[in-house]
């Protein structure tokens, strides 16, 4: 089956989709090339890499998540914030992503499926013997403001925690594009365990904001690839309105915990009234002090 399909979003910047529809970013300098994310560990990303590029090859993970970092265990290096190693229930593990998978790509086969990067394979807290293989992979810690100088082009790490502890915008500084991830974007996740409260994350895209005369687009992960930088203040604008109550608050299945997703959306996914930004919460994790 064919795992990946890249296209160029400007000369200089790849965007490669995964059988999940999950977009990583390519970005090719003079230099070197720099990989973010690695999506969800279908298929070989590395190997795909490599038809696009020969040059020295650095990766950055946004997150830990198993449709961002699925692909980590193909390279020998990845950047991430730390505090993104602690196991979640959706952190990549080969055999529980490949059932999540399997009913939706029938010729999917285990056998194509990315090894468990040692690291987060040996944290695993239920000590199920989940992992089959696990290859090393040195993870080394992201922190704000680092900076990868590929050769004309230059990617600086941008934290926005909300959606995780751990969670990294990525500006492409002279082209002027930053990709927000799962960050911000037109469906943000923040009802998972480890996600922080509205009132928190709001407080990050402030900040994250304060910048952002710095780009003039976003890019995404999913479901859409790019949103107006303005997408952003509609978030900021709509974690207000889930502090104050008044969004739609239509319920969303999430297990058995209480989700709500604030706006109505359509099939793809897009909020009913032409708005980009919109947030799925849970009524616990509204303020840090409830
Ligand atoms: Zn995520």
């Amino acid at each position: 089956m064919e795992f990946f399909k890249a296209e160029k979003v400007t000369d200089r910047i790849y965007r490669i989709s995964g059988i999940i529809t999950e977009y990583m970013y390519l970005v090719v300098g003079t230099d070197q090339a720099l990989l973010i994310d690695t999506g969800c560990g279908a298929g070989d990303i590395h190997a795909f890499v490599r038809t696009l590029t020969d040059l020295p090859l650095t990766v950055v993970l946004t997150h830990g998540h198993y449709d961002h970092a699925g692909g980590a265990g193909r390279f020998p290096e990845v950047w991430l914030d730390s505090r993104e190693l602690e196991p979640t229930p959706i952190h990549y593990l080969k055999n529980a992503t490949y059932e999540k998978l399997k009913s939706g790509h029938p010729t999917l086969r285990l056998e194509d499926m990315t090894p468990d990067a040692g690291e987060t394979a040996t944290k695993d807290p239920s000590g199920a013997a989940i992992c089959t293989t696990s290859v090393p992979v040195t993870f080394r810690p992201l922190t704000p403001g680092k900076l990868f100088a590929l050769g004309g082009i230059t990617a600086e790490a941008i934290p926005c925690p909300g959606h995780t502890p751990g969670t990294y915008c990525i500006l492409l500084v002279e082209e002027r594009l930053l990709l927000t991830g799962d960050a911000c974007h037109s469906i943000s996740y923040l009802f998972f365990d480890n996600a922080l409260t509205i009132e928190e994350y709001r407080q990050n895209l402030i900040a994250l904001n304060r910048q952002k005369d710095r780009w003039d687009s976003l890019l995404l992960s999913h479901p859409i690839a790019t949103a107006p930088k303005t997408m952003i203040d509609e978030v900021i604008h709509l974690c207000d309105q889930i502090l104050a109550g008044t969004t739609d608050e239509i319920p969303w299945p999430w297990q058995d915990k209480p989700v709500y997703i604030a706006k109505a959306i359509d099939d793809r996914m897009l909020r009913q009234d032409g708005v980009y930004g919109n947030i799925i919460f849970r009524k616990d994790k509204l303020r840090k002090h409830m």
